[in-house]
């Protein structure tokens, strides 16, 4: 389906972003990574499915790096078919304990890195009457938890930037949506899972069990394949017109 299209995912490292290059590549599609990390395991995995791939170490929170990411996607890979804004960071704590540095560097990555990308990526989609950009907010895109504030504001934003460029492209080959995950099991989630166990001497599994119960009804995570299987539904020709959606994928977490 994506043969001859190329897909830019930003955070395909690991956790949502790496399962949704994994997808994009069954699909056929030339594959650009992005994040930090385990960098040469993320383009194996996605080099084994017998398509093209490229990586890009850029900085979300840097917006020159960006736009050389960009550059590099134009120049090497015919410029950006699917762009997956999806790099983010989480920090947790009270509004009045929130380090003001931790504030920026969250609006920065998860929010006004979809931005710069989307701007430049934009033209090329114009151009060739066809796009596809997929924005990974969150639950926290449509409600909130406590001491989460810059995520949720991030989350938030997102899905109102989503909906703004869905209108701008509203005639046109390009499509723009939101994907709203509930709780996934990725790094991002463990990190929170442990502190919770840490705080209450809770086991591994007892924790997983509290945190999903406080918000996801279905008590069952959803999984990097699943959203990858979501995002082949937005780039299939069945979505050329769902325009401007906040998907969610929660378990029934917003349900509620
Ligand atoms: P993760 O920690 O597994 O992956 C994050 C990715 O972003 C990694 O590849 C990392 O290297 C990259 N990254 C982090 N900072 C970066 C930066 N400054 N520049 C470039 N890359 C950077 O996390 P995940 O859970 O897979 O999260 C991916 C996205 O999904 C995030 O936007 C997150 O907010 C969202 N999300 C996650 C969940 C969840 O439950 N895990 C739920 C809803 C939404």
């Amino acid at each position: 389906m994506l043969k001859g299209k190329t897909a830019l995912v930003t955070g395909s490292t690991s956790g949502i972003g790496l399962g949704i290059a994994l997808a994009l590549a069954r699909q056929g599609a030339r594959v650009v990574l992005n994040g930090f990390g385990d960098v040469d395991a993320a383009k194996a995995e996605v080099a084994a499915l017998g398509v093209e791939v490229g990586y890009h170490g850029a900085d979300m929170s840097k917006p020159a790096e960006i736009a050389d990411m960009m550059a590099l996607a134009e120049r090497d890979f015919g410029g950006v078919d699917v762009l997956v804004n999806n790099a983010g960071i989480q920090h947790v704590a009270r509004v009045e304990d929130f380090p003001p540095e931790k504030w920026d560097a969250i609006l920065a990555i998860n929010l006004s890195s979809a931005f710069h990308t989307t701007r430049l990526a934009l033209p090329g989609m114009r151009r060739k009457d066809w796009g596809r950009v997929l924005n990974v907010a969150s639950t926290h895109g449509l409600v909130a938890s406590a001491e989460k504030s810059a995520y949720v504001a991030a989350k938030h934003g997102i899905v109102g930037f989503t909906k703004t460029v869905a209108l701008e492209t509203a005639t046109t080959g390009v499509t723009v949506n939101a994907i709203c995950p509930g709780w996934v099991l990725t790094p991002l989630v463990q990190k929170q899972i442990d502190a919770r166990a840490a705080a209450g001497g809770l086991s591994d599994a007892d924790a997983k069990k509290q945190l999903l119960g406080e918000k996801q009804p279905s008590l069952q995570f959803t999984t990097p394949e699943q959203l990858g299987e979501l995002a082949i539904f937005l780039c299939s020709s069945a979505a050329d017109n769902v325009r401007g959606v906040a998907w969610q994928m929660d378990g029934g977490w917003t349900a509620q």
